[in-house]
């Protein structure tokens, strides 16, 4: 196999977002956005090596369209002729059903389908990216992976919710996990940050981006997680509530009125850091309102922090005696404030923080924001989009993942 480039697509509920990316050194040879997909308003951005930056107005497109608009522009870019070698798809939910990377097939894209009710706003999405591909690829291996696959390690004492066990069993209301993707890469990377081998290696690792989630990793496996049945359970994200009590959920309903749609578009578009700040649900815009003394937005950041530090005390009894605890997405690779006080909650834990080491998120130290003596903590850049074009080539080449 000559050539290592992997188209690799990731359909969001409205939004699409594509990249041509080398597998071997994570290189983007081209990478396009499109959003706002369904609205007057859609539009994709498309940057290339070879042909520079281009926006095309999509108005009212489909993810569909969208792909389409994308082909015809792949298909002028000469240096890529026949090089691409397969498609790889991020598939959010892969329920009980995949621990891998798999080729697309009829039973693969029904399995999907089947997830979808579990992940109603994201695999519907996917498949049609999966379609759109297929249609305009038809010669190349369609492979999916899955933002749940990493978490299929989880044992039962993790994975299981104290409900009748019938649940389980007949309806497979269990925690999943997502992220799964970003975890994964964390792993590889930060056990080769360490030089030790990740079958050896005990990590808790946190992705902080819009949605957010916590990982144990034990030898190498997924052991624990706060994302569960739905990416809602666990850390405060940015529109999402995370962890609350379900009775809260029943008063809505019950006492105040909610019908099942308004509690869903309550808990995962009004709530966490938009609905504690009345203001946003982006970090830089709180964390420049929170310097001006804006008390709501100063609120939401501390309550953020404090749940991450819980999540991440609990998370430790999975995986002690820990290597590193690892920082990573748009909040935990840039915000020297959240990774501040967080880690000031988990001093009675040990972990120290190296001030200086944090302010340039650990640039100068292979990421290491924390002392020699204490606990290692790192700053780790995540990359899904190489982990989905590695999961297609070995799948190709036959290797097991
Ligand atoms: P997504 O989950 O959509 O991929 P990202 O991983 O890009 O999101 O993370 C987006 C979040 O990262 C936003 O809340 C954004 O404000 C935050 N962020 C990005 N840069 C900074 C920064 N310099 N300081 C604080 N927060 C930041």
């Amino acid at each position: 196999m000559n050539s290592s480039l992997v188209l690799v697509v990731n359909c969001g509920s409205s939004s699409l977002k594509l990249a041509v990316v080398e597998s071997k050194s994570g290189e983007r040879v081209i990478e396009a956005l499109a959003e706002r997909l369904f609205t007057p308003k859609a539009s994709m951005e498309i940057r290339s090596q070879e042909m520079g930056e281009t926006r095309i107005g999509l108005s009212d497109a489909d993810h569909g369209q969208a792909f389409e608009v994308f082909a015809t522009h792949l298909a002028a870019e000469q240096e890529l002729n026949g090089r691409i070698i397969a498609v790889s798809h991020r598939v959010v939910h892969g329920g009980e059903y995949f621990h891998c990377p798999v080729l697309v097939d009829e039973e693969v894209l029904q399995k999907i389908e089947a997830c979808s009710g579990l992940a109603p706003l994201h695999n519907p999405a996917n498949l049609q990216g999966i379609h759109a591909a297929t249609k305009h690829f038809p010669g190349l291996p369609q492979v999916v992976v899955f933002d749940t696959a990493f978490h299929q390690t989880l044992p039962e004492t993790a994975y299981l919710y104290a409900i009748p066990y019938g649940l389980y069993e007949q309806q497979q209301l269990r925690r999943y996990g997502f992220h799964g993707t970003s975890h994964h890469y964390l792993m590889l990377e930060a056990a080769r940050r360490l030089g030790q081998a990740v079958e050896k290696t005990n990590l808790l690792t946190v992705h902080l981006g819009n949605g957010c989630s916590a990982c144990a990793i034990r030898r190498g496996r997924s052991v624990d997680t706060t994302m569960g049945l739905t990416p809602l359970e666990g850390l405060v994200m940015g529109t999402r509530s995370g962890d609350l009590d379900p009775g809260l959920i029943l008063h809505l309903l019950e006492h105040m009125g909610y019908s099942p749609e308004e509690t869903d578009e309550l808990l995962n578009h009004q709530s966490g850091l938009l609905g504690l700040s009345g203001l946003s649900n982006d970090m830089r815009t709180l964390e420049e309102s929170a310097r001006t003394g804006n008390r709501q937005a100063e609120l939401a950041i501390e309550v953020f922090c404090f749940r991450l530090a819980k999540s991440v005390a609990a998370l430790t009894v999975s995986c002690a005696p820990l290597d590193a605890l690892v920082f990573s997405g748009g909040i935990g690779e840039n915000s020297v404030l959240v990774r501040k006080r967080t880690l000031a909650w988990l001093e009675p834990l040990g972990f120290v923080l190296d001030k200086q080491k944090n302010e340039v998120h650990g640039e100068d130290s292979d990421g290491r924001i924390s002392p020699k003596n204490a606990p290692d903590v790192r700053v780790i850049p995540t990359d899904e989009e190489v982990m989905l074009a590695r999961g297609a080539v070995s799948l190709i080449a036959g290797e097991s993942p």
